[in-house]
């Protein structure tokens, strides 16, 4: 079975799927202001490597990756009251939904570049505002918060587990925000954070609300997506080290007291990816970009290798003379698997075949173990196993490791690197992918009350037997 180093336990855990089969994965996903950078694709790819795993374990994954399109998103920002998406548009001329659609397409296109498996569903958080309110009352409900004047607090010391996940203990370290600043005088301890913020003059994300026009804080947007598309308790929750605090400790200590439920069984935290020993930043012109390193001659199937080559959990020193080492290990093991051979014969017949099958596969188990698995692969490419042995072993492998290795015969589908299918734009796109699922699993009441919402949009399901519906406008 498949184990995972999780955050909270601090060890590796087996997974042991809530539903038999099935593995509910939340990762959180891009702030659309601008291009994600080679950082947040290494993140990312965490997420695409899991969920091939799952798959390479019998196992079928349903996954969750949230767009935060509206400016919530990062503390220091916050407590400027500065919205990310609407400073960008403000820089470009552009409205904040013009700015966040651009980008959202820009993140789809660089996902496919990058040979992602795609999500089952990409929640806006612009469109599920409704579902944190219901989020922020029912912990209002709970007792377990407080506020005025348009502003509605999380009280940390009513949640069950506070600081389990990054180690946090109140009162202490680091805090969740200063309680200082103008906006954030009312709160009562640097740790609480906000639900709910009173919307200033202009602003162009703003919502009605139990506590007036406003907007809610960054961290009950990942507990009310995750909630409303994976439930109350699900299998895996994804993110970047850097989100543990505050970020993934407010929203689990926040899903956990509202719902009662664990939230996520287990944690699984992407180390950070540096340029030549230093963090990427803007002024030092090296926070690089898909674009960017293409512009360099580097395929972004180059630098999938490339993050392949180190362990998820160790932290990345990217340099272009390490990624052109890449580059070119990579063209060799294309080189050699892509040797001709004889057909129909599978992987494990002779030859020692079955021993570095079984060696890939403990790896890949092994916490997503990616260098072990790619040494085997490297071993393989240099033990003189007939070519049809080779190209079977590819078959196999490269639904894991995604990096192209060429496959079977010419004509065979799995020849070229396998492309993710175009992801339907919005959000009903995500409502149908839903239905879909609910279908499945037998939940038609859900799945019918689904396919009235989609309608309301404006469109209707086309049921197609074994595929995804398709949607067509009415
Ligand atoms: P952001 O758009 O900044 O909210 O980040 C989106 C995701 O990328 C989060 O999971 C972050 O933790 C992750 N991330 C941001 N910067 C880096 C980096 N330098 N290396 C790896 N992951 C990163
Ligand atoms: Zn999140």
């Amino acid at each position: 079975m498949l184990s995972l180093y999780d955050t909270v336990s601090r060890k590796k855990v087996p997974l042991d799927p809530l539903r038999p089969g099935r593995v509910g994965v939340y990762t959180c996903g891009p702030t659309v202001y601008r291009y994600v950078h080679i950082g947040n694709l290494r993140t990312y790819l965490l997420t695409d490597l899991l969920l091939r795993a799952v798959r390479f374990a019998g196992l079928t994954p349903f996954s969750v990756q949230n767009i935060t399109d509206m400016g919530h998103m990062h503390q220091e920002a916050l407590e400027r009251t500065e919205d990310k998406v609407i400073a960008a548009a403000r820089a470009m001329g552009k409205t904040a939904r013009e700015i966040a659609e651009f980008f959202t397409g820009a993140f789809f296109r660089d996902c496919r570049r990058m040979n992602f498996l795609p999500s089952d569903v990409y929640p806006r958080a612009s469109a599920h505002v409704p579902e944190m309110i219901a989020v922020a009352e029912e912990l209002e409900r709970k007792g377990a918060t407080y506020g005025e004047g348009g502003y509605l607090y999380f009280d940390v010391t009513k949640a069950k587990g506070y600081g389990e996940l990054s180690g946090a203990i109140l009162g202490k370290g680091e805090a969740a925000g200063r309680t200082d600043g103008s906006i954030h005088r009312r709160k009562r301890r640097p740790e609480d954070f906000s639900l709910w913020l009173a919307a200033e003059p202009g602003r162009e994300f703003c919502w009605e609300s139990p506590w007036g026009v406003g907007w809610p804080g960054w961290h009950i947007e990942c507990a009310a997506m995750a909630g409303k598309y994976l439930g109350p308790e699900f299998d895996i929750h994804v993110g970047g080290a850097d989100l543990r605090f505050p970020h993934h400790e407010n929203s689990r200590a926040m899903a956990m007291t509202a719902t009662g439920g664990r939230f996520a069984s287990l944690w699984v935290h992407a180390a950070h990816l540096q340029v030549d020993g230093r963090k990427m930043s803007k002024s030092l012109k090296n926070e690089y970009t898909l674009d960017d390193l293409e512009a360099r001659g580097v395929d972004p199937m180059d630098f999938r290798y490339h993050c392949l080559t180190l362990h998820y959990r160790t932290p990345m020193n990217f340099t272009w003379e390490a990624q052109a080492a890449s580059r070119k290990a990579l063209a060799r093991l294309r080189e050699v698997f892509a040797a001709r051979g004889g057909e129909g014969i599978s992987p494990g017949t002779g030859s020692g075949a079955g021993e570095v099958r079984r060696r890939f596969r403990e790896a890949i188990l092994d916490d997503l173990n990616a260098p072990k698995a790619l040494a085997v692969v490297h071993e393989a490419a240099r033990s003189g196993f007939p070519g049809d042995t080779l190209q079977a072993l590819a078959g196999e492998w490269d639904e894991v490791l995604g990096i192209g290795l060429p496959v079977a015969a010419p004509g065979d589908a799995r020849a070229e690197p396998a492309r993710p299918e175009e992801v339907a734009p919005g959000e009903v796109g995500d409502l149908a992918r839903l239905r879909d699922r609910c279908r499945r699993e037998g939940r038609y009441a859900e799945a019918d009350a689904l396919r009235e919402k989609i309608r309301e949009a404006g469109y209707d399901v086309l049921d197609r037997k074994g595929k995804p519906a398709r949607l067509k406008r009415i």
